[in-house]
């Protein structure tokens, strides 16, 4: 008999694994499906780890702030580390940018995110050297930081599985039909019947749509980030963002990890770390970090992923236009670490009660972007 469950969720990523621990807590027979042997092997493996609330959409504020609550009082609420270190998110941003910075700060303050503004001189006795050519002044947000987004999704995994959610590995779903008001699944022969599905699949989310016949505006689009050598000496930095070149680096370690995103990238899966894409990166690092020059990449401990790219650069999150049983839970464009905590209770109040009890999620649902109503994040890196 093919097996029936309340929620399937597709992808053991981040955001999977958010989801399925909060359907699970809330009761709900729950199976996540990951296609590859181990969870958390997407983009959630391949991230810089970053959690800022410096945004400038109230949303993104609002899914940050609510998520690195939670990452900061794991030990406390699951006996486990999420990997929360508070170093702080730094962005120098140039003149033409400053007006439109602060008023991402007002934002960000509205919503009781911590926020402080620095004129040239306090960032520079702070942080380590730049080159203010240009600049108007800094932020910085001190509950910015880091996580371990493989530590959260396997807590997130644990405390589902302790709930009753059942997580099955080397599942990748080839098919999806409608069935009795949900859905049925492909997983090779295997058959899965759900009453609701929750698409979080990542940068394969617009694929996974595709086989429902729901239009899901997702693109993969490929990130490199480098790291240079270790060295013994290594201060920690915080996240620290040239916002006139998009370059950024902060402490791995006793490396630092640095990239730079490439507009002209084509959307797609580029395989393979793009080498040509180094000298434009290196470039802009020793144009406003001139010691860069003294560090030494370590192509080996290199990598790349893809970020998950909407029109927009906003999460696709909710149920779905005309089809209230599919939940869309992807299209993060780069940010799902830092949203996937509250994530998990948006998309399991949309589940249980119609809709989000905690964010207002209207600004991020799919008829968005038939009616034109959309607003760019422009705080993506
Ligand atoms: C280089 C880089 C740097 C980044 N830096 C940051 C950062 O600093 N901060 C931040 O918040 N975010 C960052 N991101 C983005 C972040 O990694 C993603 O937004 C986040 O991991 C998305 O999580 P997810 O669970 O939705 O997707 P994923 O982790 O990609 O998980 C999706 C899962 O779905 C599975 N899957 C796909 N298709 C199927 C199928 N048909 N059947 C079953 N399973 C399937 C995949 O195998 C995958 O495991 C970065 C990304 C990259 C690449």
């Amino acid at each position: 008999m093919t097996e029936q469950v309340d929620v399937a969720v597709i992808g053991g990523g981040i955001v999977g694994a958010a989801c399925t621990f909060r359907l699970a807590e809330a009761g709900r027979s729950v199976t996540v499906l990951e296609r590859e042997q181990s969870p958390a092997m997407g983009s959630t493996g391949l991230s810089a780890a970053g959690v800022r609330v410096q945004f400038v959409e109230p949303v993104n504020v609002a899914l940050s702030l609510a998520s690195i609550r939670q990452y900061a009082r794991f030990p406390e609420l699951y006996g486990t580390d999420s990997g929360y270190r508070p170093v702080g998110y730094l962005f120098l941003v140039p003149d033409e940018a400053w007006d439109a910075h602060l008023a991402g700060v007002e934002v960000q303050r509205n919503l009781d995110a911590p926020i402080e503004v620095l004129d040239i001189d306090e960032a520079l006795a702070r942080f380590l050297p730049f080159d203010p050519a240009g600049l108007a002044g800094a932020t910085f947000g001190p509950i910015d930081g880091i996580v371990d987004p493989n530590s959260v999704t396997t807590t997130y995994l644990g405390l589902a599985r302790d709930h009753g959610a059942t997580v099955r590995l080397r599942s990748g779903v080839t098919g999806i039909a409608p069935h009795a008001g949900g859905w049925e699944l492909a997983i090779g022969d295997d058959r899965l019947r759900a009453g609701a599905v929750v698409n979080a699949a990542g940068c394969w989310a617009g694929e996974v749509g595709r086989l429902a016949g729901i239009d899901t505006p997702v693109t993969p689009a490929r990130r490199m980030i480098f790291l240079t050598g270790p060295r013994q000496d290594r201060p920690t930095t915080p996240l620290t963002v040239d916002a006139a070149s998009g370059l950024y680096y902060r402490s791995e370690g006793e490396r630092l990890l640095f990239g730079r995103s490439n507009p002209d990238e084509e959307p797609g899966f580029a395989t393979g770390i793009d080498w040509d894409w180094l000298e434009p990166t290196m470039e802009a690092a020793m144009a406003r970090f001139p010691w860069f020059a003294d560090e030494e990449l370590d192509q080996r401990a290199s990598w790349y992923g893809y970020y998950e790219m909407t029109p927009d650069h906003n999460a696709i999150l909710g149920a779905a236009s005309g089809s209230p049983t599919w939940i869309h839970a992807s299209g993060f464009s780069g940010h799902g670490v830092q949203h996937a905590a509250a994530v998990g209770e948006v998309v399991r109040d949309e589940l249980l009660h119609g809709r989000s009890r905690s964010i207002d999620i209207d600004p991020l649902r799919d008829d968005r972007f038939a009616d034109g109503h959309h607003r760019s994040e422009r705080h993506i890196i």
